[in-house]
C-alpha cells in the first residue's frame, strides 16, 4: 500500500510502498479515504526537538481520518464490513486506575497512532475495534477526517458551562475557530476570538460569522470589554494559541471567578502571574485529546444538530501532492487541509 512515512530522521516526509497490515482478533483494518494534516504532522515534517525525542524512525505519519472498515477480527461485535468509520488515534492501556474507573483519556500509558503506532496516513489503517468511531450518513468523509481536532475544540470548549457567558478564545488557528463554532453553538453570550494573524482572524470569521475578532498585534483586548457592553472581563477563557503572551492576556482579561481551558501547549516552562490568578480565583484546567468516548458523542450529536464546521477545511488534495497540502499547512494562512486517498 502507499504510506506516508518518516523514513530518515530529518526534515520531510516520504511516500513509500509499505506492506498492508495484518490485524489481530481485536483490529479491524480501515480503508482509508481522507485524512487531515494536524499541527503534530507538521513538526514531525520539520523533525523539530519533540519529533527527534518522541518518534521512532521508520513511523508511518497521521491521525486525522475518516474511512470504511474492509476488515474485522474475529473477537470484534457490533462492526460491519463496509460501515464508514473515523476514530480516535489515542490507543489506551486498559489496566491503570484511570482507565478502570472509566476515564479513558487520562490513562498515563497513551500511545498516539502515527506518533508512537503506524499511523493513518496510508491506504490502509489498522486500529482497535475499541478506537472506531462510526460515521452517520450525513457526516461527510472530509468532516470526519478533521474530527479529532474538532474533538479537542469540543473537549475544550465544553469544560465549562458556556451558556449566556462571555468567551475569550485565544489563538485563531483550526482548533481555537472550531472552538469558537462550538462556543456559539451551545449558547455562549459573547465570542470573542484573538490572533496577531490577519490571515487567520478573516478565516475565523468566515466560519464563525458572528464572533468577534481582535488583532492583538495592533489592538488592545482591554477595550473590547467596554465595547460588548461586559461588566467586568470573560465568564471563561480557551486557551487555543500555546502562547506565552495570549495565556498573559487572558488572565488580565478575566473576570474574577473566571474559568480557563487550556489546549494550547506553551513551549517549555513559561513565567505566569501567579498572584493575578490567586487574587482572581481564577480556575484552569489543562485539556488533552478529547474524553474517550464522551466528547465523539457529543461532537457528532452537535453536527446532526446543525453545528457547522465545513469552512474551516480550506485546501483539499489528492494524497500524491501531499506536499503542496504540507506547504499549505506550513505556511500558517491555511485552515485544516485534507487529503484524499480514493
Ligand atoms: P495553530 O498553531 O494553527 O494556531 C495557533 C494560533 O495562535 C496561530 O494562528 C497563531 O498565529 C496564534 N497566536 C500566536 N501568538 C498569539 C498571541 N499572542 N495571541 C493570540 N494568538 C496567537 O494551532 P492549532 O492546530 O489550532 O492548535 C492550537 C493549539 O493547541 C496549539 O498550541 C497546539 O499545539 C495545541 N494542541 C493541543 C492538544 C492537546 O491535546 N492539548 C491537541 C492538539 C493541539
Ligand atoms: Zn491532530
Amino acid at each position: 500500500m502507499k504510506a506516508l512515512s518518516k523514513l530518515h530522521p530529518r526534515e520531510g516526509l516520504w511516500m513509500t510502498h509499505a506492506p498492508v497490515p495484518e490485524i489481530g482478533p481485536d483490529d479491524v483494518l480501515i480503508k482509508i479515504n481522507k485524512t487531515g494534516i494536524c499541527g503534530t504532522d507538521i513538526h514531525i515534517w520539520n523533525w523539530d526537538d519533540w519529533a527527534a525525542k518522541t518518534v521512532p524512525v521508520p513511523m508511518i505519519t497521521g491521525h486525522e481520518f475518516a474511512g470504511e472498515i474492509v476488515e474485522i477480527g474475529r473477537n470484534v461485535e457490533g462492526l460491519e464490513i463496509g460501515q464508514r468509520c473515523s476514530g480516535e488515534g489515542h490507543l489506551i492501556g486498559k489496566n491503570s486506575r484511570q482507565s478502570r474507573a472509566g476515564k479513558f483519556h487520562l490513562d498515563p500509558a497513551t500511545r498516539g497512532i502515527g506518533v508512537n503506532e503506524q499511523g493513518a496516513f496510508a491506504q490502509y489503517l489498522k486500529l482497535p475495534a475499541f478506537n472506531v468511531v462510526p460515521l452517520p450518513d450525513e457526516i461527510s468523509d472530509d468532516i470526519g477526517a478533521i474530527l479529532d481536532p474538532l474533538g479537542n475544540a469540543v473537549h475544550t470548549a465544553l469544560s465549562f458551562d458556556l451558556v449566556g457567558e462571555d468567551v475569550l478564545i485565544t489563538g485563531a488557528g483550526p482548533i481555537g475557530i472550531m472552538a469558537a463554532a462550538v462556543a456559539r453553538h451551545v449558547g455562549a453570550r459573547h465570542v470573542v476570538i484573538t490572533d496577531v494573524n490577519p490571515d487567520r482572524l478573516t478565516l475565523a470569521q468566515n466560519v464563525v460569522p458572528d464572533v468577534v475578532t481582535v488583532d492583538v498585534s495592533r489592538e488592545d483586548l482591554g477595550d473590547v470589554i467596554p465595547r460588548l457592553k461586559m461588566k467586568q472581563g470573560f465568564d471563561v477563557g480557551l486557551e487555543m494559541s500555546g502562547n506565552q503572551r495570549a495565556l498573559d492576556q487572558m488572565v488580565e482579561a478575566m473576570t474574577m471567578g473566571g474559568r480557563i481551558a487550556m489546549l494550547g501547549i506553551p513551549p517549555g516552562k513559561s513565567p505566569v502571574d501567579w498572584s493575578r490568578i490567586v487574587f482572581k480565583a481564577i480556575t484552569i484546567k489543562g485539556v488533552y485529546g478529547r474524553e474517550i468516548f464522551e466528547t465523539w458523542y457529543k461532537m457528532i450529536a452537535m453536527l446532526e444538530n446543525g453545528l457547522d464546521v465545513s469552512r474551516i477545511i480550506t485546501h483539499r488534495f489528492a494524497v500524491d501532492d501531499f506536499e503542496a497540502g504540507f506547504a499549505a499547512m506550513r505556511s500558517g494562512q491555511s485552515g485544516k487541509v485534507v487529503l484524499d486517498w480514493t
